[in-house]
């Protein structure tokens, strides 16, 4: 049995809800013996698996190594939120890096959406995409921004998807005592996150990719003009190297370490409640997230459970009981819920970065690593992974010129000292969510 750092076992998926109800993943043999690719690619997320499809359809030999099955990481387990756009709204992108790139930002967030769609064309199911999402303000003077949010999107961006609601409008589609107001997304939604992921994983075999799970490496080193990929059972002798291994880095590129920081999220999964109750809870079947900085986001699954993300943790190991973690985030929203059982509950791991938006580095010359989607993976881990992989197979787009321009800081500390200095701040911010 291989472990992660966590101590979770890379033999099987995360004991979730979606590893309960996804059909079997496509065929992902371990690596074994010698390989030959344009491409080798570390890490079957939503990003390293959106480049694989990538350069596959470019025509280019690609391999990827998965340490677990296809999607084991954050983006086979998360929340399954849509969220438009960056992990930081258009307003704080124009203050910090000016109206011409928060455009080009919004541009791409724009066409990362159209692309999930197409994505979501490729599974059978949808991948369970359901449309609407909920910005739900914990605290009444936070309201006024959020409004000031949407009309700002609708004037500078011509958004036209965000509508504002009042504290009733709220009440009526969260029923919740927590929450006075906020703004509604309807290009925003939720869906199956392991299905997302098999599904693209499915496409890039049928272009041509060749996918091995079970295949942890272990090294990456020079060898002539490229680079060599190790695991336990083969190697890959590659002319590039894309390292996309999200929170579960192991330490393969000790220089983007200082980059990101892996932090732990829990979600628990409540026993069927019934259509009827499903809909007084959350009206229309949309995603809600919250405005805590240790959000709060919930929706229900197709058969009528509340699927409910809340708490954070630092560190490797997660709570022995995650249930009992989640459970009252999940009371105080819903207090009506108090002492409903739940099926499910599971951890994950995710890279954030210090502003939040993702890190994407030629490390050295053809080792490139791309990572930090911090809270908003599903859409635009895909696509800015096919970003990625489009400029490898030499046809470098607009999204992969926009991520470019990120700005890319190190946490204070660099590798070693940026546990306990970000930790300290971000419980500090933890607690702000009180008060
Ligand atoms: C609990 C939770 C809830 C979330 N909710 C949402 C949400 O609702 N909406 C949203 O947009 N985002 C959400 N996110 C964030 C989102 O899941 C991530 O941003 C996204 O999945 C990151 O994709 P990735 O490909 O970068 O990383 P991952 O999906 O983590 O993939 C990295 C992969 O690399 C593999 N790996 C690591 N080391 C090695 C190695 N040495 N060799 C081979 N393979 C290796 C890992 O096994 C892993 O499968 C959530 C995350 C978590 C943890």
């Amino acid at each position: 049995m291989t472990l992660s750092r966590s101590g979770e076992d890379f033999g099987r998926h995360a004991p979730s809800y979606y590893a309960a109800t996804a059909p079997a993943g496509p065929d992902a043999p371990a690596l074994e013996g010698s390989e030959r690719a344009d491409v080798c690619i570390v890490g079957g997320g939503f990003a390293g698996l959106g480049a694989a499809l990538a350069l596959a359809r470019a025509g280019k030999a690609v391999r990827l190594v998965e340490a677990g099955p296809l999607g084991w990481g954050a983006s086979g387990r998360n929340g399954g939120q849509v969220h438009m756009g960056w992990n930081q709204d258009q307003p704080w992108l124009e203050r910090k890096l000016g109206l011409a790139k928060a455009r080009a930002l919004w541009d791409v967030a724009l066409a990362a959406r159209e692309h999930l769609d197409g994505l979501l064309a490729l599974d059978p199911d949808a991948c369970d995409f359901r449309a609407g999402h909920v910005h739900a303000d914990h605290r009444a003077r936070f309201v006024a921004g959020s409004h000031a949010h949407a009309a700002h999107m609708h004037e500078v961006y011509g958004y036209q998807d965000l509508r504002a609601v009042g504290r009733e409008e709220m009440r009526a589609l969260v029923d919740s005592p927590d929450y006075h107001g906020g703004i509604i997304d309807a290009r925003g939604g939720h869906l199956h996150p392991l299905k997302l992921a098999q599904g693209i994983a499915r496409a890039a075999a049928a272009a041509g990719a060749a996918l091995h799970g079970g295949s942890p490496c272990t090294a990456i080193k020079r060898s002539g003009a490229g680079w060599r990929v190790e695991t336990a059972g083969g190697t890959v002798e590659a002319g590039a190297v894309l390292v996309a291994t999200g929170g579960y880095a192991t330490g393969l590129l000790p220089r983007i370490d200082a980059h990101v920081l892996p932090i732990n999220n829990f979600i628990a999964v409540t026993a069927p409640l019934g259509a009827e109750r499903a809909v007084q809870l959350i009206a229309g079947g949309r995603s809600v997230s919250d405005s805590r900085f240790v959000v709060r986001y919930f929706r229900m699954t197709p058969d009528h459970r509340l699927l409910f993300g809340g708490g954070e943790s630092y560190g490797w190991r997660f709570p022995k009981d995650i249930g009992s973690f989640v459970r009252p985030h999940l009371e105080r929203t819903f207090p009506q819920l108090a002492g409903t059982p739940f099926d499910y509950a599971w951890g994950g791991t995710l890279a954030i970065t210090p502003d939040r938006l993702p890190h994407c580095q030629e490390v050295q010359p053809g080792l490139w690593s791309l990572n930090g989607f911090s809270g908003v993976g599903v859409v635009l881990g895909p696509y800015l992974g096919a970003a990625v992989g489009e400029m490898l197979a030499g046809k470098a787009g607009a999204a992969f010129a926009a991520l470019r321009v990120l700005p890319g800081p190190r946490f204070p500390g660099g590798p070693a000292l940026r546990w306990p200095t970000m930790v300290a701040a971000l419980g500090f911010l933890g607690l702000r969510d009180r008060f």
